[in-house]
């Protein structure tokens, strides 16, 4: 293989976490394509392979917040490839329930006809009327999207340190940025990130919990509309500020998809998978000794 540099993608059997493993296989990467569900997986991978007939894609089944499951992929890659280049923590949830199941039905071409008449803060409102946040969805959403990434990162880190030029790609959102906190002290701690623990951010996640069980959200200045996607977003990317704090040796940042057309929005993003997945595999990819410790949107750096 011309290029032996080898990429795990999480969450990679639908979506954007697919097309990154279709652009980072096709810039000669050997990818680990994962999904939780073993069929789907196998089968994105199996299609992947056909329809672009690279054959540098090979399926591991993860479940980011199954502990077992990421202990079996860090074997996996220990003993196949003895290092891990590029981790793409792609897998996530809405953390809402969604009035259609976006799985099966997505929507209706009478509504795909409303959606394009509407600009993008309209499509968000017509996502927004279509889910409904709840304790669970709010505490199985901190549980996924920050515990589940922080817990596959972990585990994979020694790996990525085995790596002359270890990389990790944090899908993050715009949804995840401080401006949406309206609380100065929380804003000020989540940027703080010379003196941010992981165990403060536990703390801070726990009290979120408490203030959406309470009612509290908005009074308590956390981000409203989505609030628990928002906040684990928000804790990724001060946990990937800190992590290439204390790891210079490897280049950690957080991207920006944009807002894309996948099951997650119901289809009812501005971009196409293969737009979004561009700004992943842009930043996966970037030149050695690029800057550490970012945030991409639109290819291009900006503020947390
Ligand atoms: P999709 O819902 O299409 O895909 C999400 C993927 O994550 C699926 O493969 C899903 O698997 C997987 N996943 C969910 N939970 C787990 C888990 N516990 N373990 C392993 N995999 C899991 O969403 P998108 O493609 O839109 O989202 C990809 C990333 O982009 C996410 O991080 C999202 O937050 C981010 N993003 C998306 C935006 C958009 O507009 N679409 C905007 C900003 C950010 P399964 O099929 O089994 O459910």
């Amino acid at each position: 293989l011309a290029d032996a540099r080898v990429a795990v993608v999480t969450g990679g059997n639908k979506g954007i976490g697919l097309e990154v493993c279709r652009q980072l296989a096709g810039s000669g990467v050997t990818v680990v394509l994962t999904a939780r569900d073993e069929a789907r997986g196998a089968e994105a991978a199996d299609q992947l392979r056909a329809t672009t007939g690279l054959s540098a894609v090979l399926f591991h089944q993860l479940d980011i917040t199954d502990a077992p499951s990421v202990a079996r992929l860090a074997g996996f890659l220990k003993a196949q490839f003895g290092k891990l280049d590029i981790l793409v923590n792609n897998a996530a949830i809405g953390a809402v329930e969604y009035a259609h199941d976006p799985d099966y039905c997505s929507v209706t071409s009478n509504e795909k006809e409303k959606l394009s008449g509407m600009d993008r803060d309209q499509r968000l409102g017509w996502l927004w009327e279509n889910c409904r946040e709840t304790y669970d969805t709010a505490e199985k959403g901190l549980r996924t999207n920050y515990y589940g990434t922080k817990q596959v990162t972990q585990a994979l880190l020694p790996l990525l340190q085995a790596s002359h030029d270890g990389r990790i790609v944090n899908v993050s959102s715009d949804f995840s940025q401080l401006r949406l906190f309206r609380n100065e002290e929380l804003k000020r701690e989540l940027n703080d990130i010379d003196s941010l623990t992981q165990e403060r951010l536990d703390d801070l996640l726990g009290m979120f919990l408490r203030d959406f069980e309470a009612g509290a959200v908005e009074t308590r200045g956390w981000p409203m509309y989505f609030s628990a996607y928002k906040v684990a977003k928000a804790a990724m990317n001060a946990y990937s500020r800190v992590l290439a704090r204390e790891h210079p040796e490897l280049r950690v940042n957080c991207v920006h998809p944009g807002y894309v057309k996948t099951d997650m929005t119901i289809h009812s993003g501005l971009l196409t998978v293969q737009e979004g997945g561009n700004r992943v595999a842009m930043v996966a990819l970037l030149p050695s000794g690029g800057p550490t410790g970012a945030f991409f949107e639109d290819f291009k750096e900006s503020s947390f």
